[in-house]
This record gives C-alpha cells, structure tokens and sequence, in this order.
C-alpha cells in the first residue's frame, strides 16, 4: 500500500515490525495497518480448518454471553419497540459459529449471517436448525438494499482486506436510521497502552488497528451517525484466558498464564468474568445521506447575530458568495431581537436557499444563540462564525481541510502567528493600554484551560471553531454568555476530540466598535465555567 485506504494520505511511517510484516501508521489520520498487507497464502495458512474448531462448550457458553452483552447495547440504542411491530432484521457479518445468531433469534429477530469459512456456516446452520449462513464476503453474497435494521461485526473489522469499503457496503444494506454495532480491538484501550509491542491483539491475520478516532472517522466518512463508543466488556473465564495465550503466544504472558493455570482450582477457572480486555463497542446511526465519497462534504456556519446592522449584510454576502471545492455550504442564522434594525437586514435573506433562520424574541447571549443554531445545523461539519469583521471568510478553506481530509476532528482557528511574539489578539489603535491588560487576561485564561484541561492550546478561546458535527453527539450544553467558550471546547476536548490550530487573519473590534465581551463581568463565568465543565458528567459514552 501506498496511500491510506481510510483517508487516502500518501505518509505511512514505519513503526516496528510484527510477525513477518511491518506495521505503518498513517501520518494524516492515524491509522496503524500492516504493509504490506499478508498474501492470501498466509492468510489461508492461519485461517485453517484448526483455526474454526469448536471450542468447549465452555468457550461457546462464554461468547454467547458476550453477544448478549452486545445485543443489549444494540437494545439500548433502538429503544422501546411497540408490541407487535415487525422482527427486527439483524445481520451478523464474521457470524463464526452461530452464537450470536442463536441469542439474537432467541430475543425474536430475524436473522441472517455471513461467513467465509465453509466449516463455520456448516456448524452454524446446523445449530440454528435452518440455513440462516450464507457463505461468502459481504461483496459475494449481495444482499439488498436497505433490507436489514441491525448489521453487527463482533471481532471481524480487523481481519478484512477493506474496512471502508465494507462499511460502505453495510450502509448500503441498513435501511436509514439502521444500527450498527462493531466490537474491536482498540489501540486506546489500557492493555494495548501497557503492552506496546507486545499487545496480544497484534496477530498477523489483523490487518488494520483502529482506535477510537480512527473508527469513528471511518464511520462518519461511510455514511454512519450519532457514534457512540464504550469500553468492550467481554465474559471470559481464567481458563478462556489461559488457553488463549496457549494458542496466541505472547512471551512472558504464556509462561505466567501456564503457571497461573496450574495454582488455581478447576471451579476458579471456568468462573465467568466480565472483563475490559482490549475493545471497544462502537454503535452508531445508519444516515439517510450516502457515504462522503459520493457527495459533496457538507458546512453548516452557525451565526449568532444580536446589532450588527452595518457588518451583517457584509458578511452574509460574503458567506453566501463563498465557495469551497467539493463543500455544500449553509448557514443557521440566530437572530436574538436586535435593537439596532438587524432583524430587517436579516429578513432579507430568510428566504436565501441554503439559509435557515430562527428568531429569537431576546437576546439571552450569545452561547444560547449558538446553542440554539447548533441544534439547526445539518452539514457533516459545524463553524461558527460571528456576524462581524473580525475573522476572514477566506480562512475556511484552511480550516475545513484537515476535517475534510480526515487529520482532526476539531480545529480551532488560532490568532497566533506561528512564532509567540506575534499577538493578533488585542491591538485598539487608540486604547493601547486597554488592549496591554487584554492580552495578560489571554495569557492568563489559556495558561488555566491548558492546566485545567491539560492540553498546550495557544488560543482556546478564538470564535473559529470548526469541527465534526458528529462530534457534538451526546454532548449537551447549558451556557448562555461567552462561558459557552470554555463549554464547548472543554467537553470536546474532553470527549477526546483533541483540537489542532491553524492560524487565521484577525482583526479585533474595540469596546466602542462594539465588543460585546463585557469586561467586568464575563472574567468570573470564565473560571467558573472552566472548573465546573472539567469535571460535570459529559453525558456522552467514554470516549
Ligand atoms: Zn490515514
């Protein structure tokens, strides 16, 4: 491979070597991935007739348990179903030998899998009494558009050749609002962080290692919504376990799991544990629109506007002649009942395609105006943009990049330079030592979102936020003033979207050209809004 199958970045850098193929790791979005990939001769050589043996009974007992774990959280997403509405139907890729099948029909679905392995559809459909197992790929067995409500891969999106084709391919088959459910190994779980090279799910039949940010931009990029990720549980035994490391040898591990097999009683080992071993759960929303390579790449601005008679007209104009390559660009404008004649200039763009406008009948800040736009907006990303001229619509291009090419999830526009002499922040021509106790504040409040929040932002607190509009999923907000900064940044930042900056084009208003910042008063929700958003309930799954 020469480019990234998930992003297309051209940079994979070598990080050490595994079995027989080295392992890259994409520079742009991530991605760790062996390369070259394993022949189809080694591949067969691993997945071998051993390789799909039943297990004991045990073992079946085991992952049956945990496909009800799974089926519960799928459960959970879909919510209540009034009696008598249709089985669901769920389709199971990687079926192995039925266990999630046999739970899932037990629960009332109907169910379809698919599998490669001859043996394993065997086995399956002789458990399930009817031949619910087609053998083959997602590709070779084609299946209908739109026919299934659930599609589950338990363990399987790292063994395959093309994960974005195949997720590509399930949002085809699910039906809009469909759910998927994936279970996989995560570089981010805390096995994987302690055992580096030596991680037990490094195998030479996993081809692609995800992490959080990497499935979660595989699935927005596929046509999937609303991810939500949690730690993988998974019902194990001490014996499972043990016989694992047997059969997968990881030196050190498989020596200690021999010795530990031999100190614990027989009834210890087959205990049934629920463990957080080195996955995650991924379930995410089956959009209406098709995957992004079909499509142009959606921007939803999100313009707060409260007495900007003079500067609206300009930037809306400008907004409105903007055009970015490949970008569908539409605009939420949040009128709060301006004073100064504002509403009429807005008026006359509320019939403008691609503009949606929600009045509001007084000004409650600008954080609730935001919110309220936030709650409005549609596009695949979100930029907020102030009805004034201190930022350069020219920026946007710069910024929706890195998103565009699958590098961040988040980007804030930075008004520093690149060297840390050069402020953009504050400088009024004729309020010189206004602007002086400004930028100290600014360097006071970064330094305590840096400490707090423990990144190394320069400019947390820039109004150019652009980010993935899915990265808001779960998360809620209550902010009304410019504490709503501090909000949205510490939450996703929390959330682990980590922000790059990008330098942009600022120019600062004055007080008296009408700043709405109020410098008395807004200072104190600052501090107290970025304790209280570090440690409130993010109401998101971990992530
Ligand atoms: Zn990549």
């Amino acid at each position: 491979m020469h480019r990234c199958p998930l992003c297309d970045g051209d940079h994979l850098v070598y990080q050490f070597t595994h079995s027989t193929t080295p392992l890259v790791r994409c520079d742009r979005c991530g991605l760790l991935m062996r390369n070259p990939q394993p022949s189809d001769a080694e591949l067969a050589a691993i997945y071998n007739e051993e390789y799909f043996l039943v297990p004991d009974e045990d073992a079946e007992g085991l992952k049956r348990r945990t496909a009800a774990g799974y089926l519960d959280e799928i459960e959970a997403r879909i919510g209540t179903r009034s009696a008598g509405s249709p089985a669901l139907r769920l389709l199971e890729l990687g079926s192995g030998f039925g266990n999630l099948l046999v739970e899932a029909r037990a629960r009332g679905y109907d169910i379809t899998g698919v599998e490669y392995s001859a043996s394993s559809v065997r086995i399956a459909n002789e458990r399930l009494g009817a031949p619910c197992v087609l053998q083959g790929t997602i590709d070779s067995v084609s299946l209908p558009d739109a026919s299934f409500d659930v599609a589950v891969l338990a363990d399987v999106i790292e063994h395959t050749r093309h994960p974005l084709a195949d997720i590509e391919q399930l949002w085809r088959i699910l039906r809009p609002g469909g759910v998927l459910f994936i279970a996989l190994p995560s570089l981010d779980s805390w096995s994987a962080r302690l055992m580096r090279e030596r991680w037990m799910e490094f195998k030479l039949e996993h081809t692609f290692y995800f992490d959080s940010s990497t499935v979660q931009l595989l699935l927005t990029k596929s046509g999937f919504e609303g991810v939500e990720i949690s730690t993988g549980w998974k019902t194990l035994s001490p014996e499972y376990i043990i016989q694992h490391f047997k059969r997968f040898p990881v030196p050190g591990l498989t020596g200690a799991a021999r010795m530990t097999r031999s100190l614990l009683p027989p009834q210890v080992r087959r205990r049934h544990l629920r463990v957080v071993a080195s996955g995650i759960n991924v379930v995410a929303i089956r959009s209406a629109l098709p995957p992004l390579k079909d499509r142009p790449h959606r921007l939803s601005v999100v313009m707060p506007v409260f007495n900007e008679r003079s500067s609206f007209p300009i930037i809306m104009n400008g907004l409105l002649a903007k055009s970015i390559p490949n970008v569908e660009i539409d605009v939420v404008v949040v009128e709060s009942n301006s004073t100064d004649g504002t509403r009429e200039e807005v008026r006359k763009f509320e019939r403008h395609p691609g503009v949606k406008v929600i009045y509001q009948d007084q000004p409650r800040g600008k954080g609730h105006a935001v919110r309220a736009g936030l709650a409005h907006a549609t596009g695949d990303y979100v930029l907020i943009q102030d009805a004034d001229l201190e930022y350069d619509l020219d920026d946007y291009d710069q910024l929706l990049e890195p998103l565009m090419g699958g590098a961040a999830a988040f980007v804030l526009g930075s008004r520093h330079a690149g060297n840390r002499r050069s402020w953009k922040i504050r400088a009024f021509t004729n309020q010189a030592g206004l602007s002086q106790v400004m930028n100290v504040g600014h360097v006071f409040f970064t330094a305590l979102f840096n400490v707090v929040y423990g990144t190394r932002l320069r400019d947390p607190f820039t109004m150019f936020k652009v980010f993935r509009r899915d990265c808001l999923h779960g998360l809620t907000f209550e902010s009304n003033r410019f504490d709503f900064d501090w909000e949205l940044v510490g939450k996703l930042v929390r959330a682990g979207y980590q922000p790059i900056e990008i330098v942009v084009n600022y120019r600062s208003r004055s007080f008296a050209e009408g700043k709405k910042v109020s410098f008395f008063r807004d200072p104190l929700t600052w501090i107290r809004a970025c304790f209280k958003y570090r440690f409130v309930r993010l109401g998101k799954k971990a992530r």
